[in-house]
């Protein structure tokens, strides 16, 4: 008998008739035999409409409060999936991502899972029950408050109780088929992955391919744990995440993704001095704020831009931090710019297939697509542009590298 977990995304619960749909998938997996741990989103666009709900009372509703709110919609989805269990005959107990002993740091709104113990969990499955628990939550160790785990979280919550109970795979139910070699909301000629590495989703998820959270896919590479993401509303096989040895044949580029939240601030005219940058960013993590990508100008008459991304939410945040310390250190100001956009290309071939930069610049030129910023990693090249010309950009170079049946040879030369 193996241990199965499947986690069910917010549109895949999105009704009572989907919900229905859901156990009777739960149902056949646990009579075929597996002990079966099933983590559920909120329902549909629930946690959207809290967070709305929050915003109409308060500006800045208190995070731990904020946090309670929003582990409520995951709650309603969990009890109704194990009623809708026991109404076909299946025992199922439901529980919270504390009563299942998800144990997080105290970070509210983006906290990690620092333990897992899942006591309660097993007990349950040993009973012979199908074990529902909340996705996105946990409780903090120090603090014993309830925590969120950053939107997308369920994931996490699948891909970390699935490697803290040694399940022979993790399942990820979603609204499409796979993984896709982009958006296919935004490329409708994208196609669909058979296999990816850890480390090829790492980079997609953490450029902004929202099907997996980043964090799940680290534990998945971190525990070896099976990654199957796949469509709910089908039995067919859907993307199996795994390591890089598993790949049955090493495809150069492997995917496109975006990014459209986050935002460029600059710092103008930075004296050219050792130090500065120090300064400034250390004061950015003091904060808590994740910096993404960071250019500096040449220097002229000894002063330089400093420009940075960042998730558009903490961009009060670091300005309240910045605004003070580039006039101790005599810059001009602060500049904010809301209207960009990220663009990645990701493949594990990139390491040994020279040119793959050329290409995807050329594609963006030869789209009208002007270049703000670039940055790469061994397996990436991203690059930051103007927010209007996304969907241009990400359609372009999707088809510049023939990742779908839209393939653009470009000239030679060119
Ligand atoms: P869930 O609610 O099931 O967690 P999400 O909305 O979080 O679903 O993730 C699924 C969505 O991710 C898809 O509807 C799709 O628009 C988006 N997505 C972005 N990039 C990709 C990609 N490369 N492959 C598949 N889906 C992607
Ligand atoms: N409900 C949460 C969200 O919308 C967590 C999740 O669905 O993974 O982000
Ligand atoms: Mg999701």
């Amino acid at each position: 008998m193996g241990i199965v977990v499947q986690k069910f995304g917010g549109t895949s619960v999105g009704d009572t008739d989907r919900m229905k749909r859901v156990a009777d998938r739960v149902a056949r997996t646990h009579r075929d035999g597996n002990q079966t741990v099933v983590v559920v989103s909120a329902m549909g666009k629930t946690t959207d409409d809290l967070v709305t709900m929050a915003a109409r009372i308060s500006d800045r509703p208190p995070e731990r409060e904020l946090d309670i709110l929003l582990t409520s919609g995951e709650r309603i989805s969990m009890a109704l999936l194990a009623m809708a269990l026991h109404e076909r005959g299946v025992p199922a107990k439901s529980f919270t991502g504390s009563q299942a002993g998800i144990i997080t740091d105290a970070v509210h709104g983006k906290a990690r899972i620092v333990d897992i113990t899942p006591g309660r969990v097993r007990g349950a499955l040993e009973e012979g029950n199908v074990v529902i628990v909340a996705g996105f939550q946990g409780v903090s160790q120090d603090t014993k408050d309830i925590t969120t785990l950053g939107r997308g979280g369920s994931d996490t919550t699948a891909v970390a109780l699935a490697a803290a109970l040694g399940a022979d795979v993790c399942e990820i139910y979603t609204d499409v088929d796979g993984v896709f070699t982009a958006d296919p909301r935004i490329v409708p000629a994208a196609t669909k992955l058979t296999r990816i590495s850890y480390e090829e989703m790492l980079e997609l998820a953490a450029q902004g391919a929202g099907v997996l959270q980043v964090r799940s896919v680290e534990f998945g590479r971190n525990h070896g744990v099976r990654i199957h993401v796949r469509s709910s509303f089908s039995y067919s096989a859907g993307t199996w995440v795994g390591p890089q040895e598993d790949m049955v044949e090493d495809a150069i580029i492997s995917g496109v993704a975006h990014d459209t939240s986050e935002a460029k601030l600059t710092v103008q005219q930075v004296p050219d001095r050792p130090g500065v940058a120090s300064r400034l960013f250390s004061a950015l993590a003091e904060a808590n704020i994740n910096i993404d990508m960071i250019v500096q100008n040449v220097s002229e008459d000894g002063r330089t831009d400093i420009s940075f991304t960042l998730p558009r939410g903490d961009t009060h945040k670091a300005r309240a931090v910045l605004e003070p310390l580039a006039d101790e250190v005599g810059a001009a100001g602060v500049k904010q710019d809301d209207d960009i956009a990220k663009v990645s290309l990701v493949g594990a071939g990139m390491k040994t297939h020279p040119g793959v930069a050329a290409r995807m610049f050329g594609a963006l030129s030869a789209a009208g697509v002007n270049i703000e910023m670039i940055s790469t990693s061994t397996i990436r090249v991203s690059v930051v542009i103007s927010r209007d010309q996304v969907e241009t950009a990400v359609q372009a170079v999707h088809a510049a590298f023939g990742l779908g049946d839209d393939l653009i040879v470009a000239e030679e030369g060119a």
